[in-house]
Order: structure tokens, then sequence, then C-alpha cells
């Protein structure tokens, strides 16, 4: 199941205690399915749990039975859509009217008298986000947004957001393939949001990811700069051989070196691996890090003239 999936459904498990928070969350999700008309009333998504949330809140709060029909979304991968919708021009004019609507508006608004409560704001977006509402698989982003068919109706939720309290966030509008999307970025702002809806697990598995990714990173990171410090003690470690082995081929080979060089000279050949701290105190009369390289310095001049 996907993160958004699995979302969905943990906000489906508990039902708001609340009768305002019960239609709250029922306008929420029919206001922001596919249509909100005189013509037709309908949400489609593919999370079941959600399909049958809109058809049980619609009977219980405004007496109207909806119509559940599934089709086959992706063939592949076997996912099927659920379609909830409102049969019958009286049934719908039930609907509309139960929440402030008609069938004559030219743009469709948020009606904020279904709000009646406080507490209703939660439960009003809980509906939005079950009904055209997705959330990004924290391994892979920290996104949720809502994709809604028309701009005025976009614009209302994002003022609607940005206007709650406890949130403080201001959300993203866009225009995606003709429909508008109102979206939140960074991991804070999306579990804020999961937690506010009412998906607590879901914003604790977010934020445990987070924490996963960073602990991994900061591994990797350590890991790629030990190596790249490893790998510079390698190279600078062979290019010293090479000059002191072409000292060794040399006519009169190591003893035309002063006995202080040959000395660190047979020893790194012997240690390549060696620092030149390590390489230091293992000289008969210890030497720093310094004074180990500025003698492989000389051996190198050395065998430059060679
Ligand atoms: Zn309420």
């Amino acid at each position: 199941m996907s993160f958004a999936s699995e979302t969905k459904t943990e906000l489906c498990q508990a039902v708001p205690q609340n009768s305002c928070c019960r239609k709250a969350e029922c306008y929420g999700m029919l206001l922001f399915g596919r249509s909100f008309s005189g013509n037709s009333v309908s949400l489609t998504t593919e999370n079941s749990s959600a399909a049958h949330r809109a058809a049980q809140l619609t009977a219980e709060t405004v007496g109207v039975f909806v119509d559940i029909s599934t089709s086959l979304l992706r063939r592949k991968e076997r996912k099927s859509a659920f379609t909830v919708s409102v049969s019958g021009d009286g049934q719908r004019e039930t609907v509309l009217a139960y929440f402030g609507h008609t069938d004559k508006e030219i743009h469709l608004r948020i009606n904020r008298a279904n709000m009646e409560n406080d507490c209703c704001a939660c439960a009003f977006l809980r509906g939005v986000f079950l009904s055209c509402g997705t959330v990004s698989d924290p391994q892979k982003d920290y996104h949720l947004e809502f994709v809604v068919p028309f701009m005025n109706l976009a614009k209302d939720l994002s003022s609607f957001i940005s206007e709650i309290y406890e949130l403080d966030l201001q959300p993203g509008l866009l225009n995606r393939k003709g429909s508008y999307v109102v979206y939140i970025k960074g991991s804070e702002h999306v579990a804020d949001f999961l937690t506010y809806m009412g998906a607590g697990k879901a914003a604790m598995s977010l934020m445990q990811t987070k924490m996963l990714k960073e602990v991994r990173n900061n591994v990797n990171r350590k890991t790629n700069f030990e190596t790249a410090n490893l790998d510079k003690t390698a190279s600078a470690a062979a290019e010293q051989i090479v000059a002191i082995e072409k000292i060794i081929r040399s006519a009169g080979g190591l003893s035309t070196l002063p006995e202080e060089l040959r000395e660190l000279a047979v020893l790194r050949c012997r240690y390549p691996e060696m620092s030149l701290r390590e390489l230091g105190a293992m000289l008969s009369d210890p030497l720093s890090r310094s004074g180990v390289n500025h003698r492989l310095q000389r051996i190198m001049d050395i065998a430059r003239v060679l």
C-alpha cells in the first residue's frame, strides 16, 4: 500500500464524534470531488475506505444514498477506482440545498456556514484530503497536495488553510494540466498537516523516515570523506615509493642518500599504507608528521634530478 493510501485508511478509521464535524467532513468530500452541481455530484478515489466513508457520511448527514461503482484504473497494477455519485435530480438538489448551494452557481466557492464550530475545520480538511488529496512517500519527497478542478475553489482552499492558526503555513498554488494544485511542502509542514487532519501515525512515520534518511546521509558523508582521505594518502605514498625505487635503481642506490633520509626511504617502501605520523614514530629518532613530510619531499627532489 502506498503512503498516501495508508494515510487515507488511517483517516477513515475514526468517525468524528460531533455531528457538526461529520457534516463538515462530508461537505469537504463532496464539494472537492469531481463535480458538485445540479447535473452531477460525484467523486472518484482509488481508496475504498474513502469511497465508503463518503457514502456513509452522505447517508447519515444528508439522508441521501449514493451509488458506488468500480472501474479498473490501471490494468497492470490491478488498481481500481471507486466513483461515488448521487443519482437523480431531486437527490442532487437535496444535497446542494443541505450545504447551502444551488445549481445556479457559476463559480463554486467554499460555504463556510458548513463549518459550524471551531472543531469542524480539521474535519472539513480531512474530507477534502480524502476526496482530492494525496501525499508523497517520505522516502522520496515531503509533499502533500490537493488537485482541484476549479480555480476559485482552489484559492478558497488555500486561504482556508493559511488562516488556520495551529498550522501557520501558506500553501502553494499551481496549474497542472487544467487542474489547480494546492500544495504543502517541507517535512515539518506536511507532518503538522497530517497530524491536524488526524493522521498521527502517518505523521510519525514521516518524521521517522526523515530521521533515518539524515542518519544515513551523515554516515555516507563521513564514509566518503574517509575514503577520499585514504585515497589521498595512498596516492601520495605511491608517488614517494616510485621516487625511492628510482633512487634504488640509480648508480649508487640508496647509499647516495644522507643517513636520515635512507632510514625513512626504507621504512616507506616497507610500509606503504602507513600515515606520515606513523612513519615518524617508527624512526630511530622519532619525528613529527611535518618533519617526515619535509624529508620525503627531499627524497623526491633527489629522485627528480636523477
Ligand atoms: Zn465540529
